[in-house]
Parts: structure tokens; sequence; C-alpha cells
């Protein structure tokens, strides 16, 4: 069935005119659809930053919202690993100030305090719409091997479990997710899930051009999205 919560949205943003779903909102949408992500609130005051990190527990991640900014860290929207409320009240400052320095009519809906997943794995979720040939999907793992050496794969939507799984096995950097040095094995099934999942969002919702899940820390069990990007037709 068509998630409701999911349509309600989108057709909200398309009235409005958007096409850069904000964090918040595509978040949003991978709950709805199953897909875990880093606990969020969205402040409008450092004040409320502070109380909001106190809530989710430190150590917190704070990052700009807003429609007119589409990489956060390359303006410095992003500021990880903050430990108590005077360095919380700091990078909300900060961000502002960085922002505004970058572009002085960005629209800002606020600073997202969120939890800060410890480290591990990271993989890439994607998905295109081809013209041809309908959504599809691109899964990699983070950093180098998406960026530099392409080491990415693709399957046209819908996927099963058995498709994500071959898509996870074939890329060359999958023997990293069986665990090497201090790293643990990866939970394969949570990226199966997420893949799946996703599959069946952008099925259920053509209007959907890109999204990016990027990246996806992977854990020995579980997994969170610390980042999504959604991009409407
Ligand atoms: P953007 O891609 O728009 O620059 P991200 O939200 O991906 O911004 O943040 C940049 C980087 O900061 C991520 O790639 C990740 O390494 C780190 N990061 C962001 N949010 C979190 C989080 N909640 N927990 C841990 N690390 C995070
Ligand atoms: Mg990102």
């Amino acid at each position: 069935m068509v998630s409701s919560k999911t349509s309600q949205l989108l057709t909200r943003i398309a009235k409005e005119g958007r096409k850069n779903l904000l964090e918040t909102e595509a978040k949003s949408i991978c709950l709805d659809y199953g897909i875990p992500v880093t606990r969020f609130e969205l402040a409008k005051s450092a004040e409320d930053a502070v109380r909001f990190a106190g809530m989710i527990g430190f150590p917190v991640v704070l990052k700009i919202v807003s429609p007119d900014i589409v990489h956060k860290s390359d303006i410095g929207g992003v500021v990880v690993g903050l430990k108590d409320a005077e360095s919380v009240r700091e990078a909300f400052k900060q961000i502002l100030s960085n922002v505004t320095k970058h572009n002085s009519k960005a629209k800002i809906e606020g600073v997202l305090v969120q939890e800060m997943a410890p480290p591990s794995t990271e993989v890439i979720v994607g998905a295109i719409k081809d013209p041809q040939f309908g959504p599809a999907l691109m899964f990699g793992l983070g950093g180098v091997f998406v960026e530099v050496l392409k080491d990415v794969t693709f399957r046209i939507a819908p996927v099963s479990d058995d498709e994500a799984r071959e898509m996870i096995s074939e890329v060359r950097a999958f023997p990293l997710l069986k665990g090497y040095r201090n790293t643990p094995p990866a939970d394969i099934d949570a990226i199966v899930g997420i893949l799946v999942n996703i599959s069946r969002l952008v099925t259920e919702h053509q209007e959907i051009k890109e999204l990016d899940l990027n990246p996806i820390i992977v854990y020995e069990k579980g997994a969170k999205t610390v980042d999504a990007r959604i991009i409407l037709e």
C-alpha cells in the first residue's frame, strides 16, 4: 500500500514549488518507509539546540537546514562531536555565521540537532530516475570507494531481497563489509532492508528524481542513515 504520510508530504512540497527536500523531510520519509535514521530535532534558537541536545544525549551533531544549501559541509554547515551545552551554543552561532557568509540570502529553517552515530563502515544507497527504465538503485561503500574508485552497482527498481543481496556482494569493496582490523563485520541484512525499502519508496513515488542516503553507517547489528537528500522532478 502506498504510504499516505509520504504522499501528503510530497504533495505539499510540490505545491510549494520546491524540488530539494530538506534533510528533515527526507528523513521523515525514510522513517515512514522503515529506514533507520539518526534521531533529530529542528532547533530555531541556540537555547532550543541545547535543550534538544540534552534530550537526545551528547555527543550531538549540528547541521544547517536550508532549502538553498544542498552540500552542507562544503560551507561549514555541519559540526560533529559536540560534547556539552557550551559547544552546542557556539556551534549554533558558527553555523549561522558560515551560512550567511556563503549566501546572505539563504533561507534558514533552523539547525538540526542530531544524535552522533559512532564511526563504523560507511555505505551509500542512492536512486536515480532513468527516463527510459524508470527508477534505478545504486549501492556502494562510502568515501573513496564511490568518489574515487566509482565502485558502485546499479539495478532497475523494484529490487527483491535476493537482488539487493547480490548488489551488495558484487562491489569490489565487499570484503570490507565482512570485517577488517578493528572494524567488526557489517550487518548485511540491515543494508538489504534499506535497499528494498528505498526500492519500494521510489517505485511508489515516481516523482522522486534523485535520492541519496550518504552516508549510512553500518554496525555489527543495525545501521543508521546520517544524511538523506531527495530531489523531485
Ligand atoms: P553534507 O553531505 O550535506 O555535506 P552530511 O550530513 O553528510 O552533510 O554531513 C557531513 C559528514 O558529517 C557526513 O558524511 C558524516 O561523516 C558526518 N556526520 C553527519 N551527521 C552525522 C551524525 N549524525 N553522526 C555521525 N556523523 C555524522
Ligand atoms: Mg552527506
